[in-house]
Parts: C-alpha cells; structure tokens; sequence
C-alpha cells in the first residue's frame, strides 16, 4: 500500500518509489499463468480438467492483479472495494484446486453431494465480504487496512486454504498406490505442483498479511515472492501437457506457446531495472528453456515416428495392391488349369469303366487291375480338381446356388444306394435309417446337398477299414432342422484332428498313417456351401480307433 505518501500512478499501477519486485512478481505470473490456463483450455474447450486448470490461473491472475492495485494505489474507496475480493478469491482457489485435483483422478465430474460441499464452504465468504466483518476501515493517516480485518472472517479462509492443503495430498496418495507406473509420475508432478503453489502462495500473503498486521513486519513485500509458486505450478503443467498429453494439447500447438512465452519472459529484460528483477528474468527464462528442450525433443520423437508409420503405410498399401494382383491371377489360373484338366480325366475315367465293364469286348483277367488302377486315379484327379474349383468359387464369391424345395431324407436315401457298392467293395455294410417327425423338406440347393452329402459318406468309406457306415437322417421339429449323420467304425480323430479339418488342406495325422490320398478340402469345401445354405456340419469322435460321426444339418421348410 503506497497510499497518498506516493505520487498517484498512471495506468493505474505504474509507480515509482514501491517494492522494485512488485511489477516482476504480479505481471509476467499473471500474465503467464493466464497464457498457460488459455491455452490449455482452448485446446480441448470441453475437457472438465482443462476447463478447471483455466479458471485457476483466471483467478489467480485476478487476486494479482487486485493484489498490484492495493499496491499501487492511492484511491482509498477503490483499494476498499477490491480488498473483500481477497478472501474470496484465495478460497476459490483452494477449492478449485480441489475440485480439479478430483477430476485429474477420476477422469470425470464430482459428485453432486461434493459440490454442495464445495459450496457450502465457500457461502459464507461471499455472503460476508463486503460487511464488516471482512473489512471495516482503513486508516489514511498511515494507509493501513490490517487493523481493520475482522479475525473471524479472514481465519474462515485462511481455514479454507489449509483444508486443501491437507485435502490434495490425501486424495492424490489414495489414488497413486492404486496406480500404474505412468500415472504414479503423473500423480508426483501435478500433486507437487499443486502443493508448492498454495502453500507458497498461502504462507506468503499469510505471513505477509499477519506480520505486518502485527507489526514485526514494515509492509507485506514478503507476499511477492509467494506469486513465484505458480511458475513451479505451471512449468510442471508443462510437462504433463508435453511429456504425458494430461492435458490432450497438441505437440505443435505446444511449440508455438513455448516461443509465445521466451518472448513474454524475455520483453522483460526490457523494463528490468534492478539486479533483482533481471536475476529473476534469467531464472525464468532457463526455467522455460528447460520445459522447451523436452518439448523440442518429444516433437522431433513424435515427428519421426509419424514418418516412420506413413512410409509404411505407403509401403503396405503398394504390397497390398500387388497381392490383389496376384491374388486375381491366381483364381484366374486354377479356374483355366482345372477346366482344361477335367474334361480329359473325365473322359479317361469314363473309358476305363467301359473297358472294365466288357463294353469293348471281354477284358483279360489281368488287365482288371491296372484298369481300375486308371479309374480310380483318374477319378481321384478329377475330384482333387473340382475340389480346386470349388475353392477358388468360394474365395471370388463365385459360387452360385440354385435353391429349390426337395425332400432330404428320400434324396440321402439314394445317394446311400448308390455307394452302397462301393463300401461293399472294401467289405464294408452301408446302412440306411430314418427317424422321421416331419415329411423332411429343406429349401437349398440339390446338387450341392448331394455333393456335400456324397463327400462325408464317401470319406467314411475312405477312412473305415472294417465295420460298417450308418447314414442316419432325423429331425427335429423344435429346432427346425433335419440332420443327417453319417456314423463310421473306422479310424476316429483326435481332438486336435478335430478342431483342424475344415480348415483349408488339413488332414489328420490318423489320415496319413492309413495311407487314404486326398487334399484335405472336401470338409472345407462342404462346410461352406452348407453355411452358405443356412446349415452347418460338425464332427464328433471319441478318438483314434474308435469311429466318427459327421452331422449335417439344415433348416426344415415346415
Ligand atoms: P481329404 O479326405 O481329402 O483329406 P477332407 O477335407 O474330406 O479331405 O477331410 C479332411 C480330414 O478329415 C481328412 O484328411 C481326415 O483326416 C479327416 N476325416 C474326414 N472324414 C473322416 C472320417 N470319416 N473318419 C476319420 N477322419 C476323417
């Protein structure tokens, strides 16, 4: 307070003949908490966190700048209509710092009672601030208003500020020995920053205000050295913004405030005219330059890495178009290859099972086998291509389906008479059952139901060596689905068997260890075209050697 003692100021606060550190303290930490709060907040407007940590450094900036006028002026109605604003505004920031700290670690909003709380502390500074009970004078003769402060009003604040003291550190001890690693960091920075800031700021103006009051002190100087705790504050917020992205700023963003305030900080360089304020600009400046050497570095960190992702992208997506490339020509070979391949084999087959049958005059005896030989490898080869084939279809979407209502049961019923030779060939029985609710109808495509059906019993035959194949239709009119299994007693699956084979070109090592050729597609191929007609197979076993069962089912037209 200069009061009249002094020459009136211009600007309302520029003076001379006051504390050479008043302008240091209040404009450039006003200014710079402010700049910071700003920032952060128009960087994320609708983060909760961002929000607080500005109308933090709002109030800050204002209880400073009150703080400069009661300094500077000599207007004794105008010092005591900001004096009151004191109380409030330091208990704001006490509360706020509260509130924010909450947010910080729990990433959402208080809750409605803790509000209620917060402002049930703060009503009665409001509500008394402008009575006497805050402020009820102010002497001129030597322009002193300490002995006019009522105790029990500024002890409520004073309250208010060793509450959150005390409050913060608890809440952000709780919340760091539940934490990870990152956070506990995050914890440790924003818990001391916060900390050093109230407690500088409250013990210097506390000291400040009670000394003096008392007397022990000529004037309250020793406040302005409390405004320096919010540099601490801030250059911690600094990190957290850089180093962990608390605050989600943007990297370059970052870089432009970083310059903004080396300008700031060295303009002051400008107005410094004591030993003490350019001391203190120095500290400042290296203070800042630090915060924007980790700045710098996680830029270039983030900018490479950024490069690094793009020109593999770049490098993907070329690899990506080659492999469509490649992956069309493909499809393209198997389907010309395998049209080529068919016919001939077929017509190979063909001719083999004439000249067996005697249609081109009798057949010595011991040309039976090498013709069956022919046959049978003939037709192999024809059905390893049309297996092909329907891969390929598959995997282009190619593969058409013709749906049409049929009767299931009597369909399966013929394929089994048809392959009952067959099984008869290799001495096994190949039986025919019925448990039938319903007239056994489904809606899909016959051709392809019949292939499907052909291949499970056909690898029954394949993999029994002994015993018998149980073709076995049901329905089940709850479920709305007719099953057909197919029971063998031949060579069994194990579990791992089990889990692979309607995957493309899997066969069970039981498979190799009997010596049956196939590709391992038939399963793959049968699977999809029965998903693709709204059923699905699955395979039961019990193990190797003890016979598998293979069930299809689809959904019955009711
Ligand atoms: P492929 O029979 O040509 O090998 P599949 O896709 O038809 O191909 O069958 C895949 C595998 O499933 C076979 O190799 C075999 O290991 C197993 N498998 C299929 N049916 C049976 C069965 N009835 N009994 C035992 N194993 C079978």
């Amino acid at each position: 307070m200069i009061c009249y003692l002094y020459p009136e100021p211009s600007y309302l606060f520029f003076t001379t003949g006051i504390p050479e550190l008043l302008y240091y303290s209040h404009i450039p930490t006003a200014i710079f908490a402010i700049l910071i709060g700003l920032y952060v907040f128009l960087n994320a407007k609708k983060s909760l966190l961002n929000k607080l940590l500005f109308l933090i450094t709002l109030i800050f900036s204002l209880w400073t700048f009150f703080n400069l006028f009661a300094w500077t002026n000599i207007n004794g109605n105008f010092i005591l209509f900001i004096w009151p604003y004191f109380g409030i505004l330091s208990a704001l920031l006490s509360i706020l710092s509260i509130y924010f700290v909450y947010v910080f670690i729990n990433q959402k909003d208080i809750s409605f009672r803790l509000k209620i709380v917060f402002f049930t502390l703060l009503a009665p500074l409001f509500i008394f601030a402008h009575t006497n009970l805050n402020l009820s004078g102010f002497n001129i003769t030597y322009c002193d208003p300490y002995g006019f402060e009522g105790i029990v009003y500024k002890y409520y604040y004073i309250f208010v500020s060793v509450l959150s003291l005390i409050w913060i550190p608890i809440l952000l001890i709780k919340k760091y020995l539940i934490s990870d690693i990152n956070l506990r960091k995050q914890i440790i920075l924003l818990g001391t920053g916060v900390e050093l800031f109230l407690l500088t700021f409250f013990l210097a103006t506390f000291v400040a205000s009670y000394f003096s009051g008392i007397g022990v002190l000529g004037d309250s100087r020793i406040e302005l050295y409390g405004l320096f705790g919010v540099l601490i504050f801030i250059g911690f917020i600094g990190v957290l913004i850089t180093k962990f992205k608390t605050f989600r700023v943007g990297i370059i963003a970052s870089q432009g405030l970083l310059v903004s305030l080396v300008i700031l900080i060295s303009s002051q360089f400008t107005y410094s005219d004591s030993q003490t304020a350019t001391v203190l600009t120095s500290i400042t400046l290296i203070f800042t330059g630090a915060i924007g050497i980790i700045l710098v570095r996680s830029v270039k960190k983030e900018i490479r890495q950024r490069q690094e992702i793009e020109s593999l992208a770049t490098k993907l997506e070329k690899v990506n178009v080659r492999l469509k490339q490649l992956d069309k020509l493909k499809s393209e070979f198997v389907s010309i290859a395998s049209h080529q391949l068919r016919s001939p084999l077929t017509s190979i087959a063909g001719y083999a099972s004439l000249l067996r049958e005697g249609n081109f005059g009798v057949l010595p005896a011991k040309m039976k086998e090498p013709i069956d030989r022919i046959e049978r490898s003939a037709r192999f080869m024809a059905e390893s291509i049309e297996d092909y084939l329907n891969v390929s279809r598959i995997e282009s979407g190619n593969m058409k389906y013709h749906l049409t209502d049929f009767n299931l049961r009597d369909e399966t019923e013929k394929l089994c008479n048809d392959l009952r030779s067959q099984a008869l060939r290799k001495g096994l029985i190949l039986l025919f059952r019925t448990d039938m609710t319903a007239k056994g109808f489904v809606n899909a495509d016959l051709g392809k139901i019949q292939q499907v059906i052909h291949n499970l019993i056909n690898n029954a035959i394949k993999y029994s060596q002994r015993g018998s194949v149980t073709v076995y239709v049901k329905d089940d009119i709850k479920k709305r689905v007719i099953n057909v299994e197919i029971i063998d007693t031949g060579i069994g699956m194990s579990q791992s068997t089990l889990h692979s084979i309607f995957q493309k070109f899997e066969r069970g090592d039981e498979a190799n260890t009997v010596n049956v050729a196939g590709t391992g597609l038939g399963l793959y191929v049968a699977q999809k075209m029965a998903e693709a007609m709204g059923g699905n197979i699955s395979a039961h076993s019990e193990g190797e050697g003890k016979g598998s069962r293979f069930v299809l089912a689809l959904p019955m037209v009711m």
